[in-house]
């Protein structure tokens, strides 16, 4: 089954048993899954949770690896059916293998080190200034807010990155334009650049780079 029967399959599913069930996420083991995901995540060198590698939200329009926590679930990929939908078989490959590269790189590690760390560098900044309490605290919290955006714009870059290091620089630029194409990401957030932006860090990352691995 391809990624598209097994959301079709899911959200009908879904919808035919109600809205409550439909907001829900629906757990799918790897026996439910394209055998192209446990090759992907073999050659990437990432494993995933031994039950349920992916956990589907039919009408959610995003995606997101989860990092595996010590005594419960393993890591998984959580795709949504809406995004999943709008996107074709090889930009679909491209999502999973940029979800994977998130968990191969450890970002979540680093997001989480790096805002505690610039939590601590905003007190420090704020103890140092010699400025009216307002504009201390004001300049001391703005520090971890521009350290945490920071920090993920230049994972989810990294994410594109390797993961075109895997599927190739054509289907990760593939992915990447018909994520803009469909109007998903037209303007930068908070956590990550908009998809415009991703596509010409990604192009020039390929130019020089060397073949998939
Ligand atoms: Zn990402």
């Amino acid at each position: 089954m391809t990624w598209h029967d097994i959301i079709q399959l899911h959200v009908a599913g879904a919808q035919g048993q109600g809205a409550g069930k439909q907001k829900g996420l629906v757990g799918l083991r790897w026996t439910d899954v394209p055998e192209t995901l446990r090759i992907l995540a073999d050659r990437m060198r990432v494993s995933l949770d031994a039950a349920f590698p992916v956990e589907l939200s039919p009408a959610w329009r995003g995606a997101r690896a989860i990092a595996a926590v010590a005594g419960g679930r393993g890591s998984r990929i959580r795709l949504g059916g809406a995004l999943a939908r709008s996107l074709s078989a090889d930009a679909l490959d491209g999502v999973m293998a940029h979800e994977l590269a998130h968990l191969k790189c450890r970002h979540w590690e680093l997001l989480l080190s790096g805002c505690i760390l610039a939590a601590l560098g905003g007190v420090a900044l704020g103890l140092a200034l010699d400025l009216p309490t307002a504009l201390r605290m004001a300049a001391g919290g703005l520090v971890p807010v521009v350290a945490a955006a920071s920090l993920s714009w230049m994972a989810e870059y990294e994410a594109d990155r390797v993961a075109a290091r895997y599927v190739g620089y054509d289907v990760m630029a593939l992915t990447l334009r018909e994520l803009r194409d469909s109007g998903f990401r037209t303007r930068a957030e908070f956590t990550h650049p908009p998809d415009g932006s991703r596509v010409r860090r990604l192009l020039s990352a390929g130019a020089g780079a060397p073949p998939r691995d």
